[in-house]
């Protein structure tokens, strides 16, 4: 019997799940009921499981431990965060560039790759992102760089989060605050733009055709999968209601109430 290679059924079997973390997996310190057994489930069916953060203020090892606490085994090669893109982007396009980093405890990330990381005016960088250790004077060293020409990178642009008693401030916040008094726009290194896909992709070999994005928000995650024609599935246990997916602009494949639907979608993909 011969093999049939990119005949319809192949083409709608989902081979890839990318999972977004914060409001998927889990939210603040607490798991998504279902979400150790629904990756398991995968895994035992052959899908390669993705995790892709925004959060760019942590670094992998930080992500990976995470997961594993809530019973998630993940290599680090699978775990994508924006400070280790961030870094890569960095890395690959500004050889030799020094950075300063507006983020908390992610240099490592950035001298694994071989970046000087600096704490002054005179960084060839500044890397914004979610820093909760934020201060005036670590807001003017990254103007001060940016007016003196330094590139300008985002980890992310999140307006907000979720952690378990609601929301707060994201990245974006701190981003946008360099971005209005320095006229600069920013490089960004997050969902919904294609960097950290690119990267899994170079990484891993995947075929976004045949890969799944689940996510909680519509501006990042289902857009960015729109966008680079991958499957989606906006789950309800984050930042975006099913009114939303519904009368939106951003319309995901599927709308799930949580975690714990994922493995039927990918059997009923197969079944098709
Ligand atoms: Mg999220």
């Amino acid at each position: 019997m011969g093999v049939r290679i990119n005949s319809r059924r192949d083409c709608m079997q989902i081979q890839t799940v990318i999972f977004d973390m914060d409001g998927v997996i889990y939210r603040g310190e607490k798991a998504m009921p279902g979400a150790k057994e629904a990756v398991r489930a995968l895994e035992k069916e052959g899908v390669e499981v993705f995790f892709l953060t925004n959060n760019g203020s942590r670094t992998r090892g930080h992500f990976a431990r995470r997961l594993s606490s809530f019973g998630i085994k993940a290599p680090l090669g699978r775990v994508y965060c924006t400070s280790y893109g961030a870094a890569k982007y960095m890395a690959a396009n500004m050889p030799g560039a020094t950075a300063y980093i507006l983020e908390e405890d992610t240099e490592k990330e950035f001298t694994d790759v071989g970046i000087r990381c600096v704490h002054d005016e005179k960084a060839n960088a500044v890397v914004v992102g979610l820093d909760r250790k934020l201060t005036y004077a670590k807001l003017s060293i990254a103007f001060r760089a940016l007016l003196r020409g330094a590139h300008f990178i985002a980890t992310n642009d999140d307006p907000s989060y979720p952690v378990e008693d609601g929301f707060l401030p994201g990245a974006g916040a701190i981003v946008a605050s360099l971005a209005y008094s320095t006229r600069r726009r920013p490089i960004i290194i997050g969902k919904p733009e294609p960097y950290m896909l690119d990267l899994i992709v170079e990484e891993h070999g995947i075929r976004k055709e045949g890969a799944l994005m689940v996510g909680d928000q519509l501006s990042t995650d289902i857009l960015m999968a729109k966008k680079e024609g991958m499957k989606s599935a906006l789950v309800l246990t984050g930042v975006s209601s099913r009114a939303e997916a519904m009368e939106g602009r951003i319309r995901p494949d599927f709308v799930i109430e949580s975690i714990r639907d994922v493995p039927k979608i990918v059997r009923d993909a197969a079944k098709r």
